[in-house]
């Protein structure tokens, strides 16, 4: 079980993504932009386990929420999710910062498999 941090502003998809991962036991705490997420990244006491963050969101984007919490919690592992091309390029200056982008549109399956594996290679890390 791991605890994760998911923002996406796309009601359809914040929802479908909770609880796929809650299928596979995961604690999931959803926010609908990357300001609501950062916000509770620095005031919660939990270890967080995974920051799963869509790119293009109001307020506050995934590509400035992915820099901060880098810095705060440097340890944390990132993945992005976007349905564009282009932002999928512009996060390559991430590199560094994130494990990987998702591209939309994934299935369910993807999904679970794609946050299970980084939670697997992070534990292998540690
Ligand atoms: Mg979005």
């Amino acid at each position: 079980m791991a605890i994760i941090v998911l923002a996406e502003d796309d009601e359809a998809v914040r929802p479908f993504v909770k609880r796929a991962l809650e299928a596979d036991g995961h604690l999931v705490h959803a926010f609908e932009n990357g300001e609501e997420a950062l916000d509770f990244l620095c005031q919660t006491e939990k270890h967080i386990d995974l920051l799963l963050s869509d790119i293009k969101m109001p307020i506050m984007d995934g590509i400035e929420l992915a820099g901060s919490v880098a810095r705060i919690l440097p340890k944390l592992p990132i993945l992005l999710m976007t349905g564009y091309a282009d932002q999928r390029e512009g996060a390559k200056a991430l590199q560094a910062l994130i494990i990987d982008v998702i591209p939309k549109p994934f299935t369910l399956a993807l999904i679970r498999a794609k946050v299970n594996e980084t939670l697997i290679d992070n534990a292998k890390r540690l």
